[in-house]
């Protein structure tokens, strides 16, 4: 496997999770990836001689068995290598995901297997996603986004939508950490942004669109 065809994997694993049920299209692929539809078309077919995934031409594509388990390998390396970059070496959350986008193409399932050890065997990454066991398993907590809690809804912030630095640097910059207590203390009418309660003690206001982009564990 190449970094490129991983990457492939990867994106199309993300984008099929994204919208269940659906074969992924060139189209989203391309956009995904940043690239030219026929350098896709190019690369799907390749992935379909190796049986990772199957190729319709006009309806798009489909992850075989394979094809998932071995993006579900690079999901894993990439989420155990920012837990350790966050955890050991003293990374921000912001800080970790362009260098994992490297770390993760390391061929070594004992420096995998060493690291999930020395770790402790964690099961979320630092932006609250679930790391996939070895052999595939995944199980995504079940989780509210922000913006669809009522008035005096309330919850722990489990995890991101958006994982971007700009967005993680915002959350930082207004005091919400995962792990913080939410409270929605009212909802503006005129664009539905949401002023919160934070650990019972900070009061913030947020757009509509930072509430589309949390998740929290409710009772
Ligand atoms: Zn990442």
């Amino acid at each position: 496997m190449t970094i490129t065809e991983e990457n492939y994997l990867k994106t199309i694993y993300k984008l099929a999770e994204a919208e269940p049920g659906q074969d992924v299209s060139t189209n989203r692929i391309a956009a995904a990836l940043a690239t030219r539809a026929a350098s896709v078309t190019d690369m799907l077919r390749r992935l379909a001689e190796k049986e990772l995934l199957a190729y319709e031409k006009y309806r798009g594509v489909r992850l075989t068995p394979e094809g998932q388990r071995l993006a579900l390998l690079t999901i894993r390396k990439h989420r155990l290598w920012e837990v350790f970059l966050v955890q050991q070496l003293g990374f921000n959350w912001d800080e970790v995901h362009e260098v994992a986008e490297e770390l993760e193409h390391v061929q070594s399932p004992l420096l995998m297997q060493r690291l999930d050890a020395f770790l402790n065997f964690p099961t979320l990454d630092p932006h609250g996603d679930p790391i996939p066991a070895e052999d595939g398993a995944m199980r995504r907590p079940a989780h509210r986004l922000l913006a669809d809690l009522p008035v005096g809804g309330r919850g722990t912030l489990a995890a991101v939508r958006d994982t971007s630095a700009p967005f993680l640097q915002y959350l930082d910059k207004v005091g919400l950490p995962l792990g913080a207590q939410v409270q929605v203390l009212s909802r503006v009418p005129f664009d539905n942004s949401l002023e919160l309660c934070i650990n019972a003690d900070a009061t913030v206001l947020i757009s509509a669109e930072v509430g589309r982009n949390l998740f929290l564990a409710t009772e």
